[in-house]
């Protein structure tokens, strides 16, 4: 029975393909991890699955089996002729060549949840490294009709994607994430796992989008602006790096609002819960 690396070999062969490094081509080869990844995303027969980055095809192959329909968006267009010459018997697959960042993800849910009889919407991704950040925060901020995003991510960033607001790994894109979703880890991925290796140990990760948020805010997107003026100076306290923002009007009127939020005038920003930095934005915006 062939395997996942004896198909990625022929493929590769086949079309006479060099992973390219500056797209984030890392191919996986593991069949274990597959299974994983379709397991801890629950895939099934009521799902639209988005894909990003489907390269030469091998989730793509396992999540059109299970899925009620996959589209799949990748930017090569190397890629592209693979995909279609390999998928063509399939009716429930759609491929957008396209770089991701740069497509209406809303349009296409929306159509499709009025074409068909869709309940979930999930993305299920090994990711390009390259753009993990910015493909995260447009699958949350946009605010799409989604259900769960599974996704392959450098272990690194999984730490910050994935901690809990004022735990060790906490960083500004935390805050967003738990705004956004619950979430969880589904699986360590060695560097073996991909032809070629990259340099870094990977993990699967998987957001439940929340249908609530956790917090009561007056405004998200001011709290948002507030948590990166807190993150952006490394190793200032709170009440320096939200005074040079101007966030706080000076120091003094600071410390007061610190103290009347329970907060230490010397507390590092990372240790904030995501209650703190709500409770911060609706004193920033009192009348
Ligand atoms: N899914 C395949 C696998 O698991 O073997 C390939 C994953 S590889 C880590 C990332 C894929 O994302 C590559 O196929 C790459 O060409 C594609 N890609 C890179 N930048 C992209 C972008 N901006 N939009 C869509 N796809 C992109």
């Amino acid at each position: 029975m062939n395997n996942v690396l004896d198909d990625t070999k022929f493929i590769m062969k086949k079309y006479n393909i060099k992973a390219n490094k500056s797209l984030g081509q890392n191919f996986l080869i593991d069949d274990n991890v597959i299974e994983k990844i379709i397991e801890g995303s629950n895939v099934c027969k009521d799902d639209l699955i988005i894909e990003i980055g489907p390269g030469l095809g091998t989730l793509t192959e396992v999540l059109l089996e299970k899925a009620h329909k996959v589209i799949s968006i990748e930017l090569d267009k190397k890629m592209i002729k693979i995909l279609e010459d390999r998928f063509k018997l399939y009716n429930n697959f759609e491929l957008l060549h396209n770089d991701v960042l740069k497509v209406n993800l809303n349009e296409i849910i929306q159509k499709e949840k009025k074409d068909s009889n869709i309940k979930n919407v999930k993305i299920v991704a090994n990711l390009p490294y390259y753009i993990t950040t910015p493909i995260i925060m447009k699958l949350l901020e946009e605010q799409l009709d989604l259900n769960s995003i599974t996704v392959m991510v450098q272990k690194e960033v999984a730490d910050r994607l994935i901690e809990t607001p004022g735990g060790k790994n906490t960083g500004a894109i935390t805050y967003s994430v738990f705004y956004y979703a619950t979430s969880e880890s589904i699986l360590e991925v060695s560097n073996t796992s991909f032809i070629p290796e990259p340099d870094v140990t990977s993990e699967v990760i998987k957001l439940d989008i929340r249908k609530t948020p956790p917090v009561n805010v007056k405004d998200k997107n001011v709290m948002f602006r507030i948590i990166k003026c807190a993150f952006m100076q490394r190793r200032k306290t709170l009440l320096n790096s939200l005074t040079n923002t101007k966030v706080f009007l000076n120091k003094d009127e600071g410390i007061k609002i610190l103290n009347k939020l329970n907060l230490s005038e010397n507390i590092r920003p990372e240790k904030l819960s995501l209650q703190d930095f709500a409770n911060i934005t609706n004193e920033f915006l009192k009348e």
